[in-house]
């Protein structure tokens, strides 16, 4: 499987093609829609192979905070699934790149990144947030993310053992592939 493995300030950055679902990692990221519902795409199939204990800690959440806002972050149980915690935040949709989305898309990344630090997590798996529904076309998202990634691993350093992107199709595998190499070149 393809693969692309960089060091930043002590921390690795890998790109993967493949399942976020099948991640042995502190915390796997899901593109959560604000109402933390399963709903389809990337959450549906976190929710299904995480089982009811993620579907019900992700609906506690909403019911005591209400909707989650774009580039907002929480942590629940990861159920059944290998990795140890699921943060779900929600990505900006696209409309057109005019109203705020490459900075929103940052926040994303950077309320995830925080949210891991703050709990002591030492590996995340992230997918390509926003550009599935949501429409962001998938080599810009590519460029933001890895940028907001990169930034943050800069300003701390050692903070995480490893920051993993999880492309689930060849195509976005190579948009990151890609996005990295301009942005490290
Ligand atoms: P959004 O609403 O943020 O656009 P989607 O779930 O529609 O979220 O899509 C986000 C990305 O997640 C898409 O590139 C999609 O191909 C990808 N994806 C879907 N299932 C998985 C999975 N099991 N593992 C990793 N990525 C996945």
């Amino acid at each position: 499987m393809e693969r692309v493995e960089a060091e930043i300030e002590g921390t690795r950055l890998v790109l993967v093609q493949g399942d976020i679902t099948r991640q042995d990692v502190g915390a796997i990221v899901n593109a959560a829609n604000p109402q933390l519902t399963p709903g389809g795409g990337v959450s549906g199939a976190i929710h299904r192979a995480g089982g009811p204990e993620v579907t019900q800690a992700a609906a506690a959440i909403h019911k005591g905070r209400g909707r989650l806002a774009t580039g907002e972050a929480v942590i629940t149980t990861a159920g059944k699934l290998p990795a140890n915690w699921v943060i779900h935040t929600v990505g900006p949709v696209w409309h057109g790149g005019e109203e705020g989305e490459p900075e929103l898309l940052a926040r994303t990344y950077r309320a995830c990144l925080e949210l891991a630090v703050s709990r002591g997590i030492k590996s995340i798996a992230f997918p390509s947030i926003s550009t599935g529904v949501y429409g962001y076309p998938v080599q810009e998202a590519a460029r933001v993310a890895l940028r907001a990634i990169r930034d943050f691993l800069r300003a701390h350093p050692g903070e995480l053992a490893e920051v993993r992107m999880v492309l689930f199709s060849p195509a976005d595998f190579a948009a990151y592939r890609r996005a990295w190499e301009e942005l490290s070149g």
